[in-house]
């Protein structure tokens, strides 16, 4: 049936993989903020179901996560063999959004994310949607890179629908959850001045990247991205 495989699909949607060897050798994921972070943004090819303005959605989703930092983080575009984050698009066919997979750069905690912007393999409904309304696409990959970027950061999931760190894995209305976002939007333009977060989204960060939160073991310091 329809919604059995709509059901499975759910179960893989927004998991991510670490290497096995990173979790091991720490459980304390965190970025290090106290250097501007570098990034690197890939060129998307159509294989792979990217389109021109993708890699701008990317960039929004980036300065989302420094803005929302206080005090607000800096993230720069940097080279792709020294790039902290590096935001690659790649053909979906498994249901999965993104995903992300951390790596050492100098020692230092790194992240590569994967996204799949080919929306026409997330299910019926959010292929329908996404063909029909350009901005609901837009809201998807946007959303992603948001998620996504959060492991990154070293945020674990929340089993709160309001969290942009939800996890698809405890269900619930997935379109809902990307027109809660599409709704405040009349434009593309409009989407930097639209919060991606929750308050305990920020708050989680907050606690991971806190001075004073910054060596212990409290809150989600010790949560490592899983799944
Ligand atoms: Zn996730």
């Amino acid at each position: 049936m329809q919604i059995d495989r709509l059901a499975r699909l759910a179960l893989v949607t927004l998991a991510i993989h670490l290497p096995t060897n990173v979790q091991a050798q720490e459980d304390r994921w965190r970025l290090d903020t106290s250097k501007p972070i570098t990034y690197f943004i890939a060129e998307g090819s159509t294989v792979s179901g990217f389109q021109p303005g993708d890699e701008v959605l990317a960039k929004w989703a980036i300065e989302a996560w420094g803005e929302q930092a206080d005090p607000p983080l800096t993230l720069v575009p940097g080279p792709e063999e020294s790039a902290t984050i590096r935001i690659y698009w790649v053909p979906a066919g498994t249901g999965l959004y993104g995903e992300m997979r951390g790596r050492r750069v100098q020692g230092q905690f790194a992240a590569d994310l994967f996204v799949h912007p080919d929306t026409d393999y997330l299910g019926f409904e959010i292929a329908h949607k996404a063909r029909s309304d350009p901005l609901f696409r837009a809201t998807v990959i946007y959303l992603t890179c948001v998620h996504e970027l959060g492991h990154a950061f070293g945020l674990p999931h929340t089993s709160d629908f309001e969290d942009i760190m939800y996890s698809f894995q405890f269900g619930g209305d997935f379109v809902a959850y990307f027109m809660r976002f599409r709704e405040k939007l009349e434009a593309l333009n409009n989407i930097p001045h639209v919060s991606p977060f929750s308050l305990r989204d920020m708050k989680r960060y907050q606690s991971l990247y806190s001075p004073g939160n910054r060596d212990e073991t409290k809150a989600g310091g010790r949560s490592l991205p899983h799944e």
